[in-house]
């Protein structure tokens, strides 16, 4: 692999991460490579080989290490973290000057894998890549997906199954989580040094720790509302899984919605429901609220005068949420005016939804295409009883609100029946499927030839109750 490294987070204190290689695998085999995201990384794709992907060489100028990270674990302090299958390659600059990691996923235990194997199998490797590739092309911020590899061994988890490795980039990896992991150990002064890294990094326009916060709370905020207007429930918002970026990172248990229902919940670990689609927006505030803890040392000597600040901080949350939100499902039926009358008719359309259990993604789409959903969301005249305000409102609009409706409501997301079905049929050695997939959601708001299959909501008998973690 030939890429210009400069690894800024090799340079920051020892503690901060355990160094190590990649551990070798029997077999590397390259099952996906994302050559234009090469090329923006300013890598050349044909240097990015099966050996390089599975960790069997590392490339020159890598510096590879695991980061040491800690966090909340469905709201209870897990401690300790970091890295369990994961080595951080290095950093390179991409075409448009930003620093961008590159990670390996599945490639090892480290000193952080506690009781894990340190490796991932084929499918949560592959259900990655689909969905993390797709929230890019929806144009929601996120890690994106490099290459994936077939290590030749097997993993075991509910039974044997094929091992993979994930070569993941993101603005970097800096979570909350690794701010945690130095307040637990009272260590100030790192946290002085990731918070100067972190701006330095992310947000260089912004100031000290209160700066940081600030940025950091926009960034959630307007990240969160981007998952709600596409239907996605991340399913593991644990403060070790929310980036200072802004960026969407670990596609574990996550799900698209097929069926709206604010309450909607796929992963099998989350009884409670914490991570319902509806409470995504105060899980992000929770999470929020333990990195402004976490900095509060930094933001006053004062230390209550320090609180206030964060928590005024904190507060920033709810308006830049709903002014994003609302921008974004204004769009979704054709607004890009502001009247006071919107919110009232977005809820109830979306009310509406909820009642029949409307497709999300294919009743918007609708709306765009046709103009008409009533087929969708029609529950005793529920449809009837809203058209009549949203054609009155469309007519005040100025410009082309069909245009508008498209470019907000994907024709396709990736479906979790699709995914599972995809999944199957690679174990069984037929990528095909994935490869489909994966170019389908590149474009998901034109209408290609494999538009229509995709955009098929599940029957009964093939609807995704549970999404496991799976690792
Ligand atoms: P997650 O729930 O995916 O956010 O992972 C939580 C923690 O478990 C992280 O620190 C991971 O690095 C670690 N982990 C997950 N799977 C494995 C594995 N197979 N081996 C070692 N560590 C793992
Ligand atoms: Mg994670
Ligand atoms: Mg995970």
């Amino acid at each position: 692999m030939r890429a210009d490294f400069d690894n800024s987070y090799a340079r920051l204190p020892e503690h901060f991460y355990a160094r190590l290689d990649p551990t070798p695998v029997a077999s590397p085999a390259l099952v996906a490579l994302n050559e234009p995201l090469a090329r923006e990384l300013r890598i050349d794709p044909g240097s990015l080989s099966a050996e390089v992907i599975a960790g069997n060489v590392v490339p020159e100028g890598a510096e590879p290490l695991a980061q040491l990270y800690a966090g909340h674990q469905f709201g209870n302090w897990a401690g300790q973290l970091g890295d369990g299958r994961a080595i951080l390659l290095g950093e390179v600059i991409d075409a448009q000057g930003n620093r961008r990691d590159i990670q390996l996923k599945g490639a090892g235990r480290t000193p952080f894998s506690r009781g894990g194997d340190g490796r991932a199998w084929l499918g949560p490797v592959l259900r990655e890549y689909v969905v993390s590739e797709a929230m890019h092309a929806l144009g929601l911020p996120t890690t994106r997906a490099l290459a994936a590899a077939a290590t030749g061994e097997t993993v075991m988890r509910e039974r044997p199954l094929p091992g993979a490795v994930l070569a993941r980039v993101a603005a970097s990896h800096i979570r909350v989580g690794t701010f945690q992991a130095f307040v637990a150990r009272d260590d100030i002064e790192a946290l002085q040094t990731l918070t100067a890294h972190a701006l330095a990094r992310h947000y260089p326009e912004a100031q000290g720790a209160l700066g940081l916060l600030t940025s950091v709370i926009a960034a959630q905020a307007r990240l969160v509302a981007g998952w709600m207007s596409v239907g996605f429930i991340h399913g593991v918002m644990n403060t070790d899984n929310m980036t200072i970026s802004g960026e969407t990172i670990d596609y574990g248990p996550c799900a698209f919605m097929d069926a709206y229902h604010g309450a909607t919940v796929f992963s099998s670990i989350d009884r409670m429901g914490r991570y319902a689609y509806q409470n995504q927006p105060d899980m992000a505030i929770w999470n929020l609220a333990q990195l402004a803890s976490a900095l509060v040392p930094l933001i006053d000597p004062d230390q209550d005068r320090a609180v206030e600040i964060a928590t005024e901080a904190l507060n920033g949350f709810g308006d830049a949420f709903r002014a994003e939100w609302l921008r974004r499902f204004r769009a979704k039926i054709g607004l890009v005016r502001e009247e006071e009358g919107d919110e009232a008719l977005i809820v109830g359309l979306l009310q509406r939804m909820s009642t029949s259990r409307a497709d999300f993604t294919n009743t918007f789409r609708a709306l765009a295409n046709t103009g008409y959903a009533g087929h969708l969301v029609d529950d005793a005249g529920a449809w009837e009883s809203w058209t009549p305000d949203w054609q009155a409102r469309l007519a005040r609009e100025p410009g082309d609100t069909g245009a508008t409706m498209r470019a907000a409501n994907p024709a396709i997301i990736p479906r979790n029946h699709r995914v599972e079905e995809m999944i199957e049929a690679a174990v069984a050695g037929d990528y095909a499927p994935f490869h489909r997939l994966l170019a389908a959601l590149a474009t998901p708001y034109d209408d290609g030839p494999d538009t229509a299959d995709y955009a098929r909501a599940p029957r009964p008998e093939e609807r995704v109750q549970q999404t496991f973690c799976g690792t």
